[in-house]
């Protein structure tokens, strides 16, 4: 079995397809390599062997990969004309990870790597240049430190010894700068820091190489293991047995002058998705300079450069003295480098992300990646390729990852209200959107307010969870491709780079611009879109949906063989829906209506009642509520078909349980409050979800369920006078007998036939039940001899089938989830293996009873992008779900045809 795969000097064992095994970095470096990209060589260590390190350890998994790893070098050394630990002319290493998907700035990384004190002197002689050699030398100890030799404090709170030892040198020398140093203190850093590695791990700094590389391997497969990494595999679903690859490179040096340089670079606007090469580049700077957002980078292109100054108000003359695109200082390597871009995202047929470094005069490619994008570059780039003949329709639609497109149904600021707005700053629009809230100057604060702005100087992979909350991120500094924006971009959340006019205080926790302060709690709004930042809240309104939007869901809709449905228990929720595109309604919770002011009191007096006559007098008072509600929903749905549900939930939820409510009840009903109390404690039950609920009130109160099919039906009746065609269907919750389900059909039809009978009018309808209860799966034969159709209620069956409590899991299923006992959240994501098996049964065994039987689903999981593929699989008429998630489902439901 080969554990290291090599690539350098236009060759590569591995490739492109190889992602699993040598992680996104490494299989892109292989196939760059192949397709005569100047990519530094190097070699990638196997996922595989990350795997064998967890499960062996150590010392067993080394004497695995020594002796291919040895071969590598020597290519390595060979390609490069250098050799490992050369006092004359050292080979230098950078040994970073690489997951099979990007995880940026989760895992750790080592450069200049190889270097001691005997291989700087190589260094120098070979540079000419003591000042980048000594400096060089002192970067790596310090990451070799904290890296490797676990010199990084746990909590970042904490002083780093490094930096410590830095600051108290500048004080020393009454400097500000690193760049201020001289050689000397540069070699004075490097002495010192060795002895504080020897002193805080009693260990001496490595001076062998290899000893240097082993060590650095051995902490990237730890690092797969690490905090960020761990957090960050569980918010994107990540599962910890991929691992990671490691990939040792030789290095190549931005910093070693004015005629070098490092850069970031996309073939297309990851923001936006328009199709314009884009990036940012430092000269005289190592990699991590650009994206730790310390200096202010420059543009790659003359019009990004134009554009930023615009945005950053900087005059044209400012712009070319100090900040001029790569594109007008150093014309040939733009041209060389525009020319890889374009190789690459014709290569890849994707938008890439690129990372370079020029080095005296000579360009070399570091990485390429499929770019991450904000949703609307997303749904952009894929119709554009569309259009461009890259993709084919299939194609384009594979390109969407459905649960993106949330972010492009969300709101954004309302044109008039930011006619008012002040604003107090610019930045760089990093990512786009809007976002208002109250400030917060620490991620632990994140969840501080409901809705929070993370305001920060720069960020870091440590304050990802509190990103996470946050509703926006502003940031002092850095460019578009810091670490803020660029994981705000893969969030889809709102965020503002580089403004550069705030002032941070961490310690009084205040935000000062212009003289004016802003303190922890002061409300602040974000233009992600234009880099505006505003004081106070500005109001925001619904998204308009550009023509690449529309064009997608035709042709989702196009593929897709499942008709997608909403969930909506109010006109206004359906006429979302039918914007959205829903094709009918799947769920309309009849309970939501009676939570009204002027309806729950008729609801409590019905459930306070004592006889069935003072039950049917309070039920007079809603059937007209109710009728209207319903004729609301049909007309909004216009003649599609609409599943009107029975009441669901249990007495109690409708019934006053403090003091005062239950006085100012009594007195309305005029009956003593004792009354009222007694009724509440006998409501009161141990278990509701298991309780007295779903069709097991219709069965008990069979005049609950007469008021409801009367008033479906009347207002089907109604519409249906005044020209609008009506499908309803009548859904019977909760049902686990097949006699449960025949005495509540029987009301509904009798209900009907008198109501046709007097109205001397008719109207076509159709009685169903939920399959939600898995007895009702097992008997699912019987129960379609009377059903005309089955949806799935997979809340209540997943509550059921694995006997977690709706209402309760929260407490466990975190637990969970974090210790791999569960790999998803069943109420999230429908359990395949379980609850599925139930889902295919109910559907095999009701379509043996009536092969057309109408079949869907109606839980949360209808709009979730794998439980609708499910569903599909299944040959489910429809999935239903919430308004904002049908163009989801509906992309998704033609991802699963496809
Ligand atoms: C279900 O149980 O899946 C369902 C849709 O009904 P509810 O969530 O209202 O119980
Ligand atoms: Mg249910």
């Amino acid at each position: 079995k080969t554990r290291v795969y090599r690539f350098g000097d236009k060759k590569a064992d591995g490739n492109s397809k190889m992602k699993n095994l040598l992680g996104g970095k490494g299989a892109n470096l292989a196939e760059m390599s192949r397709i005569g990209i100047p990519v530094p060589p190097g070699f990638t260590i196997t996922t595989e062997v990350c795997t064998e390190y967890n499960e062996l350890g150590k010392s067993k998994v080394i004497p695995l990969i020594k002796h291919e790893v040895e071969e590598a070098i020597r290519d390595i050394e060979k390609t490069m004309k250098t050799k490992f630990g050369d006092n004359e002319n050292p080979l230098l290493l950078s040994v970073r990870s690489g997951a099979r998907v990007s995880m940026p700035g989760m895992m750790d990384t080592v450069l200049n790597l190889g270097l001691n004190d005997v291989a700087i002197e190589g260094v120098i002689r070979k540079t000419k240049n003591e000042r980048f050699a000594w400096d060089s030398y002192r970067r790596f100890i310090q990451m070799y430190g904290g890296v490797v030799m676990g010199m990084k404090p746990e909590n970042k709170d904490d002083e780093d010894p490094f930096e410590e030892i830095i600051e108290h040198l500048k004080e020393k020398r009454k400097i500000k700068l690193d760049t201020e140093f001289t050689v000397q203190d540069l070699q004075d850093l490097v002495y010192d820091f060795k002895d504080a590695v020897k002193k805080k791990t009693g260990k001496n700094f490595p001076t062998d190489p290899w000893d240097q590389l082993w060590g650095a391997v051995i902490a990237v497969f730890n690092s797969w293991n690490g905090n960020r990494a761990m957090y960050y595999r569980k918010i994107h679903g990540y599962p910890a047995d991929w691992g990671t690859a490691v990939n040792v490179q030789a290095m190549v040096f931005g910093n070693m002058g004015t005629d070098s340089g490092t850069g970031v670079c996309f073939t297309r606007d990851a923001g936006t998705g328009e199709n314009v090469f884009n990036g940012e580049y430092l000269i005289n700077a190592q990699g991590e300079d650009v994206v730790a957002g310390v200096r202010t980078p420059q543009q790659i292109t003359r019009l990004g450069s134009e554009r930023w100054a615009e945005l950053a108000q900087i005059t044209e003359e400012e712009r070319i003295a100090s900040y001029p695109s790569l594109e007008e200082l150093m014309p040939e390597i733009f041209a060389e480098l525009d020319g890889y871009q374009r190789t690459l995202e014709d290569h890849y047929r994707d938008m890439q992300d690129m990372e370079f470094t020029i080095q005296q005069g000579k360009l070399w490619i570091l990485q390429t990646r499929n770019g991450k994008r904000t949703g609307a570059a997303m749904v952009k780039i894929a119709m554009d390729l569309l259009e461009e003949k890259v993709l084919n329709e299939k194609e384009a639609l594979m390109r969407i990852d459905p649960n993106k497109l949330d972010e492009l149904l969300h709101p954004i600021f309302d044109p008039n209200a930011l006619k008012d707005a002040e604003i107090i700053a610019h930045g760089l629009p990093a990512s786009p959107g809007a976002a208002t809230g109250q400030i917060v100057f620490f991620a632990e604060d994140a969840s501080k307010y409901k809705y929070t702005i993370l305001v920060r100087t720069e960020t870091s992979p440590e304050d990802l969870e509190g990103m996470h909350l946050a509703k926006g991120i502003l940031t002092a500094r850095g460019g578009m491709t810091s670490h803020a924006a660029v994981v705000a971009r893969g969030m889809g959340k709102c965020c503002i780079s580089g403004a550069g006019a705030l002032k941070i205080n961490y310690k009084s926790r205040t935000m000062t611009v212009d003289g004016k302060v802003f303190h922890d709690g002061d409300w602040i709004s974000l233009n992600g879109s234009t880099g505006n930042i505003i004081e106070g809240k500005v109001a925001t309104r619904e998204p308009e949906l550009s023509g690449e939007f529309g064009e997608l869901m035709t042709l989702a809709d196009k593929f897709a063989t499942m008709k997608v449905r909403t969930n909506a228990d109010t006109p206004k929720d359906a006429s979302v829906a039918r914007n959205f595109g829903a094709q009918g309604i799947g769920l309309t919770r009849t309970e939501h209506m009676f939570f009204e002011v002027d309806r729950i009191k008729a609801m409590r007096e019905m459930i306070l009642a004592t006889t069935v006559k003072g039950r049917k007098h309070a039920l007079k008072e809603l059937l007209p509520m109710q009728r209207s509600d319903f004729e609301g929903i049909f007309e909004a749905m216009q003649g599609l078909p609409v599943t009107i549900r029975l009441l669901d939930p249990p007495l109690h939820e409708f019934v006053p349980h403090q003091l005062a409510t239950q006085k100012e009840l009594a007195e309305e009903l005029h009956i003593s409050l004792d009354a009222v109390k007694s009724k509440v404690a006998e409501l009161d039950e141990f278990n509701p979800m298991l309780g007295h609920r779903g069709c097991r009130l219709g069965n008990t109160y069979p005049e609950i369920t007469e008021m409801q099919a009367r008033a479906i039906i009347e207002a089907a009746l109604n519409l249906k006078e005044k020209g609008i065609e009506t499908h309803p269907e009548i859904m019977i919750p909760l049902v686990g007998t097949v006699n449960e389900y025949v005495e509540q059909e029987k009301v509904i039809r009798e209900t009907a036939e008198s109501i046709f009978t007097k109205r001397k009018n008719k109207v076509n309808y159709s009685i169903g039940t939920m399959i939600e209860i898995p007895r009702a799966a097992l008997l699912a034969d019987k129960i379609a001899e009377h059903a005309d159709f089955f949806s799935f209620g997979t809340n209540d069956l997943t509550q059921m089938t694995f006997g977690y409590s709706r209402d309760d899991a929260g407490k466990f299923l975190p637990i969970y989830l974090k210790k791999g006992i569960l790999k998803e959240d069943p109420f999230e994501v429908l359990d395949r293996e379980g609850v599925g098996q139930l889902v295919k049964m109910g559907t095999e065994r009701g379509r043996q009873t009536k092969p057309h039987l109408k079949v869907g689903i109606c839980g949360e999981h209808g709009g979730e992008p794998s439980s609708v593929e499910f569903c599909h699989q299944m040959g489910m008429n429809y999935v239903s779900c919430s308004p904002f998630r049908v163009p989801i489902a509906r992309v998704a439901a033609a991802q699963a045809a496809i």
